[in-house]
């Protein structure tokens, strides 16, 4: 029986509280803080209406500050902290975990602020205090990162002998309604879609223009959408890990009415990360634009369409030339009906509560720092879909 700490009460939270509610088998105590306490006390009534569950404990922290977070571990004597608030406080939580003693899940790498530049390092650097102290950090539990290093580690050990080449594809064909919304935080999304794109091929890294290599892909239960090549942080963990891949690539859907949107607001400057003075005030524009960009959790009401993500993976099977898609589908709507919520907030607050689930259970165990592929992926691709995402695999 595991008593647990969710730091963020945004999309993916909700989520997450709710799959973790829903096992009370596993998850015996959570308690649920963030920043702002009333989304916590909000996410808890529907956690009451959807699972029945009336015991979710909510509080409040900045997770900026590790004294903070390590009070709010021996506060409510957890062993284990999953973070779904930003990037901003991976290295702060991590550090709070140090020093009371618990397990840590996020589901996404760290970022600093004043830089758009994730990458594990800071994380990794990590590796021997969590070692020391006979604690497991697992990082990247969500779908992309996450449930895609899963399905590579899953190929690896059931489908393939070697992988030589890996494309991680992620397709929203889904319609909310609004002219222009991001699927989960505004910031670090639209911090993340403006960078140069980068993949690896045959032992380096090669750079292209922001959003400027672009193909046509059949979705399954979508159909032709385009897709553009981007960076992604699973891209570094699956090349480091698995020396035997000679490219891989990530990919990701926007339609031209998205894009549009962006190529303006990056036009006028909204996009920018540093301070720029303001009537006496000095204003980050992409912190001012988050603000005025409907908030991701709230977009689920009026959502249709489906997600599709998975990994094409080719290499060689006994001698033989061989290549597999593994990939989930997921109904915007199906979501909303089971927990309020949307499908980019789903597919990730699913396997952020799997990942917990995988360290509570000591199914995944450590010590140390480790990422989604170095485990045995058969138990979480079990979980996948018992607890709402299926996947299926199609050999070529
Ligand atoms: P939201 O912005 O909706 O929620 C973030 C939450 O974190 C908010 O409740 C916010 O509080 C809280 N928070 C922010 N700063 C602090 C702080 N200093 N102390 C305590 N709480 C804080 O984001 P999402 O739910 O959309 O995303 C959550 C995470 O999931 C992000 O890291 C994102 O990158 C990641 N993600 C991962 C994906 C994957 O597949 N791996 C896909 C999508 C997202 P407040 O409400 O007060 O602002």
């Amino acid at each position: 029986m595991g008593r647990i700490l969710i730091i963020g009460a945004g999309g993916v939270g909700n989520v997450a509280a709710h799959k973790c509610a829903a096992r009370p088998e596993v998850f015996d105590y959570i308690c649920l803080a963030s920043r702002t306490k009333s989304k916590c006390d909000a996410i808890k009534e529907k956690i009451k209406r959807n699972v029945g569950r009336d015991d979710i404990v909510t509080d409040q922290l900045d997770a900026d500050d590790p004294n903070q977070v390590a009070a709010m571990i021996k506060k409510h004597n957890v062993e284990t902290v999953l973070n779904v608030a930003l990037p901003y406080q991976d290295l702060s939580i991590m550090k709070g975990c140090l020093m009371a003693g618990a397990n840590y899940i996020d589901t996404a790498n760290y970022e600093p602020p004043e830089e758009a530049k994730f990458c594990y390092k800071w994380q990794w650097d990590m590796h021997d205090d969590f070692k020391k102290a006979g604690l497991t950090a697992l990082l990247g539990s969500g779908f992309d990162p996450g449930v895609t290093s899963v399905f590579t580690a899953y190929a690896l050990k059931h489908e393939l002998d070697e992988i030589h080449y890996l494309d991680i594809v992620d397709a929203n064909a889904g319609d909310h309604g609004h002219p222009f919304a991001t699927n989960f935080n505004p910031e670090i999304n639209i911090r993340e879609i403006t960078q140069r794109g980068k993949y690896w091929e045959d032992g380096q890294w090669k750079e292209t223009d922001p959003l400027s290599v672009h193909k046509t892909f059949d979705f399954p239960s979508i159909g032709d959408k385009e897709m553009y090549l981007m960076y992604h942080e699973e891209l570094e963990c699956l090349t480091k890990h698995i020396p035997t891949i000679k490219r891989a690539r990530f990919w990701m859907t926007f339609s031209e009415n998205y894009l549009n949107h962006l190529r303006v607001l990056q036009n006028v400057g909204m996009t920018r990360i540093d301070e720029v003075e303001y009537e006496g005030h000095k204003i980050v524009p992409l912190k001012f634009l988050k603000a005025l960009l409907p908030d991701p959790g709230t977009l689920g009401v009026n959502y249709t369409g489906k997600t599709c993500i998975g990994c094409i993976l080719e290499g060689v099977k006994d001698g033989q030339p061989k290549a597999v898609f593994i990939y989930n589908v997921c109904d915007h709507a199906q979501c909303f009906k089971e927990v309020e919520a949307q499908a980019v907030s789903y597919t990730t607050g699913v396997p952020a509560m799997i990942g917990t689930k995988m360290i509570v259970e000591k199914k995944w165990q450590g010590p140390g720092v480790f990422n989604m592929e170095e485990f045995d992926p058969d138990p979480f691709m079990n979980d996948l879909n018992l607890y709402g995402l299926p996947w299926q695999i199609k050999r070529f």
